[in-house]
């Protein structure tokens, strides 16, 4: 019989967790030739979590936890959750149902008849999310898209049904600076898209400030693209031709009209202009390198404080 994982991050999520097993139990009998196991990733919640994921599992075997010992965000839990799953296929799914679980039986009848690695879902609207949130995340996906080959959807979910030999392909990316979106897209893998309509949470609120948003997003663009760095080099080009051309205008005026001391306003403003052009360009640039110094440092992705998994040998 095969065996199916599946990969559920949690953080401050106790009102979610029981709804959440209540609700993929009543789906479970769907597939009947699937064998299942749970793997909750506690990412250093602070409520009564990891509480809720521990009496599910003295109740039920299939439950298995890893808890971090302190929070360390979404995509290292995904990976925490993808490196202990032992399933010969594997699902990925939030907590509070945002998720459906009805869509798993077409998922899994992709991958398993219509020969898909992976069968992904996608929100077909952003019901019930504030208009300049759409607006931002819209304009960010149609960037990313032209500018890195990461190959990302709009409305792409990280509800994934995958086969071992694309999630072996997720966990041989072994980076520090994990963009899961642009993991999935950038390994390839034949996927088929599977639309539903945006749900509202079970309970709880959302983890996801507007300012996190914006920073994850700048964070997928510095993983999958250099683009950026191409545009700052473009900039000092660009200037360099225009401070050629106003250089020549000025000798030559010098040259015909004589030289009063005058024009102090335009060169402040061009020495401010340059001058705040080379900042962005040098922060650009330090953008890279900065994650370039973590990616030196190898640190681990995550610290695990408790699970009841036992180690695999490797
Ligand atoms: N999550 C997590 N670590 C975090 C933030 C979120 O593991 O630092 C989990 C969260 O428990 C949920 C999923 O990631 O299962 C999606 O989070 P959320 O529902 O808050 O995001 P949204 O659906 O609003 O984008
Ligand atoms: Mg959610």
């Amino acid at each position: 019989m095969k065996k199916c994982s599946v990969v559920v991050p949690c953080y401050n999520e106790e009102e979610t967790i029981q709804i959440f097993y209540d609700e993929i139990e009543k789906y479970i009998p769907k597939m009947l030739d699937l064998e299942f196991e749970f793997i909750f990733v506690d990412d250093g919640s602070k409520d009564g979590t990891l509480h809720e994921i521990k009496r599910l599992a003295n109740m039920d075997k299939r439950v298995k936890y890893i808890s971090f010992s302190r929070n360390f965000g979404k995509e290292a839990g995904l990976f925490a959750g993808l490196e202990a799953a032992t399933g010969d296929y594997i699902v990925t799914m939030d907590v509070d149902l945002q998720d459906p679980p009805f869509l798993l039986e077409d998922m899994y009848k992709a991958v398993k008849e219509e020969g898909y690695d992976c069968a992904a879902t996608m929100r077909t609207d952003r019901k019930g999310e504030a208009p300049i949130r759409s607006w931002f995340a819209r304009k960010f996906y149609s960037l990313i898209n032209k500018i890195s080959n990461a190959d990302i959807v709009d409305g792409a979910r990280d509800y994934r049904f995958m086969t071992r030999q694309m999630v072996d392909a997720i966990l041989s990316m072994r980076e520090y600076n994990r963009f899961t979106k642009g993991i999935f897209g950038w390994i390839g893998f034949k996927t088929k898209w599977i639309p539903f309509e945006n749900v509202e949470r079970s309970a709880g609120t959302t983890k996801w400030s507007f300012w996190k948003l914006f920073l994850y997003a700048l964070e997928g663009i510095i993983a999958f693209s250099t683009t950026p760095l191409w545009i700052s080099s473009l900039l000092g080009l660009v200037c360099c031709f225009i401070a050629a051309i106003v250089l020549i205008f000025i000798v030559v005026r010098a040259f015909i009209y004589g030289d009063p001391v005058a024009g102090w306003p335009s060169m402040i403003s061009a020495i401010i202009f340059i001058g705040g052009l080379q900042m962005f360009c040098m922060g650009i640039l330090g953008m890279y390198v900065s994650k370039l110094y973590l990616e030196a440092k190898q640190r681990p992705i995550y610290i695990t404080r408790e699970t009841n998994i036992e180690k695999k040998d490797s």
